[in-house]
């Protein structure tokens, strides 16, 4: 394929993803789709000669377009969005032309001092400390996933801890139970407990400190009360991981008080606000950063709410070389100048893998694009949205809001009366708005309770997708009480 030819089926690959854009809403959400059934309908995708590639956008539209739970479709409520806005499919067009492998400064200048320029950038927009900046002595980068943010924070932290106190590492002399001890909650996303298994800690090295009473927020006082004992039995404290924005209910921790007394033990603090973090993009939403000024590290997700196409995960560091310390290994082959002349950011030290993608360009497309305000217009509008969706709920008989509304996310429970029928009824109803096609949910247990979760976030999803689905939910669950009254 030549640059003239990929002019024209570039073109081509572009009306198709325009249409499907254009089509998606008229799509079911869900596709009703066997296990083996896509298997089975592909073509052949080992031709031993060139195909035409229209053939494979013909595959596209009969096999794989309707076997696609379809996450850009604006009745997608399900865990948290994906939401890919197009300019950032453009930027990641960008990306793949420049085909450029972004590993060290010397092998992408640009690569590296936009993402840099990027993240400095962002820091100051969603308000994080300046201490953030690389002006600071801080800094940020671009990782595939808040998963792999937390796993190489908990490698920093390690290293940090390894290099605390006697000048011979525990962690090495004792094998593989060092006593390092990580701290989460019981809502902590399971990239923790994955993160912990990976670094080759055994799983009693997760924590799971008990909430604040009536609350699933960590408690301060639980967490001082586990350092103290924890330290006096000669375990070590590694890292405390406050989250801001649970994936269950998007509670939130008091990253101030958790990080204070983290700290009184040296352990190292991240805080993992993966989907609600660039709500602080709105200077009224602000306060969820209160006390992210003290912690070590702070992730959240360009891929989850702000319009850029997985992956695109944002992570600050206060010390910029505290990751570079614990990951950086240089062989000869990649000894350079640049890196030996301390004046550059090789991101590979910030990172697991050596390469990487030019992941800064979607990014930067999508805020050239849309602009901050538009951002802030668009994560303003899907929570007002949340609101209005909440105060139906508790307006209504026969639903209830299994825990207190959270920025766009909405959990809530249908109510029979009947604690014991509750479960199968909100369980039931779940399943019949996702049979439906009309929309898409997700659910989670509040208190040992199924609940359904409403995450509002798609890039067009407005208020019309809401009112349909709290409709059907409405419409359904009536139908579903009459259905199980006595006598009918
Ligand atoms: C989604 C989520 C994650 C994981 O995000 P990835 O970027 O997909 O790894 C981690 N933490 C929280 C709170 C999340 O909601």
């Amino acid at each position: 394929m030549d640059p003239e030819e990929f002019r024209r089926l570039g073109h081509a690959v572009v009306d198709w993803v325009a249409a499907y854009r254009a089509g998606v809403a008229d799509r079911p959400v869900r596709p009703d789709v066997a296990p083996g059934q896509v298997r089975a309908a592909l073509p052949d995708l080992l031709p031993e000669h060139p195909q035409p590639l229209a053939t494979m956008l013909d595959a596209l539209d009969c096999v794989v377009a309707p076997a696609t739970l379809h996450w850009q479709h604006p009745a997608f409520f399900g865990y948290f969005p994906a939401n890919a806005a197009l300019a950032s499919l453009l930027g990641d067009l960008l990306s793949g032309g420049l085909g450029s492998q972004g590993m060290l400064w010397s092998t992408s200048p640009a690569g590296t001092e936009v993402e840099q320029t990027l993240l400095d950038g962002l820091a100051g927009a969603l308000g994080l400390d300046p201490g953030f900046t690389f002006a600071a002595g801080g800094g940020g980068t671009i990782a595939d996933s808040a998963s792999s943010a937390a796993l190489v924070a908990l490698l920093a932290a390690l290293h940090r801890s390894s290099q605390q106190g006697s000048s011979t590492s525990r962690w090495r002399d004792d094998g593989v139970d060092g006593g390092e001890r990580v701290y989460v909650t019981a809502e902590t996303h399971a990239s923790l407990a994955k993160a912990v298994r990976v670094a080759g800690l055994g799983a009693r090295a997760l924590v799971v400190v008990d909430p604040a009473p009536g609350t699933v927020a960590m408690s301060p006082d639980a967490l001082a009360t586990q350092l103290r004992a924890d330290a006096a039995a000669g375990l070590r404290p590694v890292l405390v991981c406050p989250t801001i924005g649970t994936t269950g209910t998007g509670a939130v921790d008091p990253v101030r008080a958790v990080a204070t007394t983290a700290h009184e033990h040296g352990a190292w603090v991240h805080v993992d606000a993966a989907w609600a973090g660039v709500a602080a993009l709105c200077p009224e939403h602000r306060y969820l950063l209160d006390g992210v000024e003290l912690v070590d590290s702070f992730c959240t997700d360009a891929h989850k709410w702000l319009l850029t196409a997985f992956d695109a995960s944002l992570l600050w560091v206060r010390d910029a070389t505290a990751l570079p310390d614990a990951l950086s290994i240089t062989p000869e082959y990649l000894r350079n100048t640049a890196t030996d002349s301390g004046a550059v950011i090789d991101y590979r030290d910030w990172q697991v893998s050596l390469g990487r993608r030019f992941r800064a360009l979607k990014l930067w497309a999508v805020l050239h694009t849309h602009g901050l305000d538009g951002l802030r217009t668009h994560v303003r509008g899907h929570i007002a949205l949340a609101a209005e969706l909440a105060d139906r709920v508790r307006a209504e008989p026969g639903f209830t809001l299994a825990a207190p509304p959270s920025l766009a996310l909405v959990c809530l429970r249908v109510d029979t009366g009947d604690p014991d029928a509750d479960d199968h009824a909100t369980r039931t109803l779940l399943e019949q708005v996702n049979a439906s096609g009309q929309a898409f949910l997700s659910h989670t247990v509040v208190d040992g309770r199924y609940t359904i979760r409403v995450a509002i976030g798609g890039v067009t999803t407005a208020r019309e997708h809401v009112d349909a689905l709290w409709e059907q939910l409405r419409s359904t669950a009536r139908t579903q009480q009459a259905g199980l009254a006595p006598g009918s």
